[in-house]
């Protein structure tokens, strides 16, 4: 083999701290917390106070490869703990509040976290777990000295006292880039929750993909703002990739499912682009819709976590002018994995066959790997009918999940098994029609929920719908569509089902539907089909 001639410079964490701290110096880092109200910094002022807490951490013993994990909303405090725990060699455990207090307790126990950074509104949850976290060490409030509430929990300090005293020059580690950087349980609906541990190179590569034009299209002149959680897959990367491209990165803090204040915050910093799951969007877009606002300021935003329907596309581009992208990812996969992106300018002609387009789940991003399997190990063609399960493969999709070597959810060639069901187009666009556990057989072919429940949040009634299989005598399963109306409106289950033919394949259409106040949720907001399913598993259908 003849080696290349090229330097051999590892791709860490810190090496964007350092680029960023040189070149975007003075980009701008804007903060919503709990004691501060909206506070700016420079993006060399937030990596000097991470450098503060890095001296803290070392100070506190935390050694390479430790975890210390965040229980924490998006903002300046969460930015600095991303850099200045990695930067160590440390692992910045990142933990999703909205879990189930005893998943908490297993996920922190599991991963021994040493230390925990956790947010004010969390401390009541950690008081009463702390007598069963015998390996945290100790605890830090995110807050200044001002704001440390009386608190069983001995030792309790302040971020901003833990910090304090140190200097912001630190001796940083020479990291291999292989090594872990961060880490993130996933939540899924039953079993113990599995952790995704990234690695700087991981990191680093993810990051680089997430700023292309095709993917979120970051630059120095956007203004962005992550409303996923930094708690939930690193906030798909964007504090890493923005700090690489020197864009102005707007942390809205604990406030991110309330569509006023995150209004106000886009108009008043100037948000360019934001990112974020379908519900945040729908808050967002009831206030629009009650306020009489219009979002002046904000161009575009990345939809992704479950499938955006349609009616979230139509409301953004015709009342706002603001363009949706679809995206599709997991936890295992950092999260980025397709992206639909308009390829030509045939594809980004606004209208409903747009729309309809634009709610698949897009392409690939170069570097990761796609394909898709049927249930008999072979693999499907790209013609857009043939579905199976979607299995990726790339730098930035998890090879195995941390402290739990059985749990492999890997084929004997290496490719990850994500459990989600799409077909692929020609073209290579990615449809999602379904989870495996999800998927309902009706007279020996398959029906997608994901397909139906978008159909159905369409009606201007139905404020969200969720779809499952109940049994049937003749047809193995038909679906039962489960939904929620919206606030002062009503639509019978005959008028809502005369509604959707035409909009759906004739066999599709639901057996049933069913009127709840209600939809159960996972941690990470996706519909809990597991519990939907329990709480209907005595319903039987109607006689035709
Ligand atoms: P998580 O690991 O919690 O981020 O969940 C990942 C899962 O969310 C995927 O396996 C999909 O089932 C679902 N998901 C994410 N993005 C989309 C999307 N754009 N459309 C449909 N499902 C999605």
């Amino acid at each position: 083999m003849l080696n290349g001639l090229m330097m051999d410079t590892q791709l860490t964490v810190n090496s964007i701290r350092d680029f960023a701290s040189q070149v975007h110096a003075a980009s701008e880092l804007v903060s919503v917390t709990g004691d501060g109200g909206v506070q700016h910094f420079s993006y060399a002022e937030s990596f000097a106070r991470a450098g503060q807490l890095a001296n803290a951490l070392l100070q506190a013993g935390i050694l390479a490869g430790d975890r210390v994990a965040t229980l924490a909303w998006n903002d300046h405090r969460h930015f600095e703990l991303y850099y200045g725990i990695s930067g160590l060699g440390a692992v910045c455990h990142t933990i999703n509040p909205r879990l189930f207090p005893e998943q908490i307790q297993y996920i922190i126990n599991h991963a021994e976290d040493r230390l925990l950074f956790v947010d004010p509104q969390f401390l009541p949850l950690l008081e009463k777990l702390a007598d069963n976290l015998a390996g945290v060490e100790q605890i830090i409030l995110l807050s200044d000295d001002a704001h440390v509430p009386d608190s069983s929990i001995p030792g309790l300090v302040s971020y901003e006292s833990f910090i304090g005293a140190h200097s912001a020059a630190v001796p940083w580690p020479e990291l291999d880039e292989r090594s872990a950087s961060s880490l993130c349980y996933t939540s899924g609906t039953t079993g113990n929750p599995k952790g995704v541990l990234y690695s700087h190179r991981s990191t680093v590569l993810h990051a680089y993909a997430g700023a292309l034009p095709d993917s979120l299209n970051l630059s120095g002149r956007d203004v962005v703002m992550p409303i996923v959680p930094m708690f939930h897959v690193n906030a798909w990367g964007i504090p890493y990739s923005a700090a690489m491209v020197g864009a102005k990165l707007v942390l809205p803090g604990a406030r991110m499912g309330d569509g006023k204040a995150l209004y106000q915050l886009i108009e008043s910093e100037g948000v360019t682009v934001s990112a974020g799951v379908p519900t945040v969007w729908l808050a967002l877009l009831a206030y629009l819709q009650a306020s009489g606002q219009t979002l002046t300021r904000l161009q575009r935003i990345i939809v992704g976590g479950a499938a955006c329907p349609v009616s979230i596309m139509e409301d953004f581009r015709e009342r706002h002018g603001v363009q949706v992208i679809h995206a599709w990812g997991m936890t295992e996969t950092s999260p980025l994995g397709t992206i639909n992106t308009p390829r030509s300018a045939s594809e980004a002609e606004p209208g409903p066959l747009r729309d309809k387009l634009q709610a698949l789940q897009g392409r690939p991003v170069f570097g990761v790997d796609l394909r898709i399997v049927a249930a008999d190990g072979n693999l499907q063609p790209r013609d857009g009918k043939a579905s199976g399960e979607v299995q990726v493969r790339g730098p930035w999709i998890c090879s195995g999940y941390f402290g739990r070597e059985s749990a492999t959810s890997h084929t004997t060639d290496g490719w990850f098994k994500t459990g989600d069901i799409a077909t692929l187009s020609p073209a290579g666009i990615m449809h999602i029609t379904d989870r495996v556990k999800d998927v309902i057989k009706s007279g020996g072919e398959w029906i997608s929920s994901i397909d139906l429940e978008n159909a159905a949040v369409g009606h201007p009634a139905i404020r969200e719908a969720a779809v499952i299989g109940v049994p049937h005598p003749r047809w193995t399963e038909r679906p039962l569509l489960i939904a929620v109306l919206e606030a002062g409106k009503n639509v019978s289950a005959a008028d809502l089902l005369a509604w959707l033919e035409g909009r759906i394949a004739r066999w599709w259409i639901p057996a049933d539907v069913q009127f709840v106040a209600e939809l159960p949720h996972t941690a990470t907001g996706k519909l809990n089909k597991v519990a939907l399913r329990e709480q209907f598993k005595d319903y039987s259908l109607p006689p035709e």
